[in-house]
């Protein structure tokens, strides 16, 4: 049974930083190739300098349904896509047996440069902080803002932080559908329509019992599925 809440979106409070953000680099009222093509460019924090290069988004505008996951990875820094790498070979399975069309989703990170810690054997994924969300917020609003989704999923705890706030917490949340209600202060989330939250999926690659963490997966892809 679908579990029907309501939350208001958070706000992401701006930390006390001197990171510049995004927003400079956001052109106002672009579609979503120029919104690429200018993040390409994006210094809005110091994660630009080590990662190879901006990750954008995949999927049309045309998308009802939207992905948020936290931030590319090792193999997404490389391709300049997200959700190439072993995660998202798993999404894309969940995403087939939740009856969801890949090509149909819009996918996209919280945060667009790879946070990694490099030792000499591989490059050790590292999550970013709380500035690293604020700074890199104006590109997640943009794209939100031309795709307009009716239902966004969040990937993962970073994610659900950066659009359901801070006290939100993926194990006792997660597949709950929360209406997200039209507002006129964050221009990203303009449409009234759903908020969801699950797991990333790499975190069912790392889970004790892949089986039953890849049915739950699915199980809460389904819920999203159905509230299109
Ligand atoms: S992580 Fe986001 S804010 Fe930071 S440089 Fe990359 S695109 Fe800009």
């Amino acid at each position: 049974m679908v579990t029907l809440l309501h939350a208001s979106v958070a706000s992401m409070s701006t930390p006390a930083d001197t990171r510049p953000g995004a927003g400079a680099w956001v052109p106002v009222g672009a579609g979503i190739e120029a919104l690429r093509a200018a993040a390409a460019q994006c210094e809005g924090c110091e994660l630009h300098r080590a990662a190879t290069q901006t990750v954008f988004s995949a999927g049309p505008v045309s998308a009802r349904l939207a992905l948020v996951g936290e931030q590319p990875g090792d193999a997404e820094d490389r391709a300049g896509a997200p959700f190439v790498g072993p995660a998202g070979q798993l999404l894309d399975r969940a995403l087939a047996d939740a009856g969801i069309e890949r090509d149909a989703t819009y996918v996209t990170n919280a945060v667009k440069h790879f946070r990694f810690t490099a030792t000499p054997q591989r490059r050790l994924h590292q999550t970013p902080d709380l500035a690293h969300l604020s700074a890199c917020r104006p590109w997640l609003t943009a794209e939100l803002a031309v795709v307009d989704p009716e239902v966004v999923v969040c990937l993962g705890a970073t994610a659900a932080r950066a659009l359901l706030g801070a006290d939100f917490r993926v194990t006792r949340q997660r597949g709950m559908l929360f209406a997200r209600p039209a507002r006129s202060d964050d221009p990203g989330l303009v449409r009234a329509g759903w908020l969801m939250a699950t797991v990333h999926p790499s975190a069912v690659l790392r889970a004790d019992d892949r089986d039953a963490a890849y049915e739950a997966l699915v199980a809460d892809l389904r819920t999203a599925r159905n509230a299109l």
